[in-house]
């Protein structure tokens, strides 16, 4: 499994997701969420930024089923799916993940017609802090 390495922009998010909270980056002057994280607001070009707790809830905008030739630690999962997920408080912020039936499940462990644009889904994280998604209504 591939992991994450998080520059210092990044760090808080991984952070907060080990401890199982979703967290986005927020400029703490205009309130702007941003991602990815980054040191200066996009709207307000201010430095000052804060990093506020989501419900982890939103709907899925997109998604891909990649096929091969991918890299090794992917290849062995696939067909497997990716999935862009449009967060309930922060519609402009999409995050990708992959879309499971339960914490740490395999990335293929749903299958492909069970996805849709514009379901519902929640965050879980696996055993590494790594945020996945599930359906709210599976
Ligand atoms: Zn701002």
């Amino acid at each position: 499994m591939l992991s994450p390495v998080p520059d210092a922009d990044g760090a808080p998010f991984w952070r907060y997701a080990a401890e199982g909270e979703l967290r986005v980056q927020t400029c703490a002057d205009c309130a702007e969420p941003r991602f990815p994280p980054r040191p200066c607001c996009p709207h307000c070009q201010s430095f000052a930024a804060e990093w506020r707790r989501t419900s982890g809830r939103g709907r899925i905008w997109s998604y891909v089923v990649p096929h091969p030739p991918l890299l090794p630690e992917y290849a062995a999962q696939a067909p497997y799916n990716v999935i862009l997920v449009e967060l309930t408080e922060a519609p402009r912020i999409r995050l990708i993940g992959n879309l499971v039936t339960a914490p740490g499940a395999p990335l293929n462990s749903l299958p492909h017609d069970h996805i849709r644009i514009g379901a519902r889904v929640r965050v879980v994280f696996d055993g590494n802090g790594l945020p996945q998604w599930v359906l709210e209504r599976p």
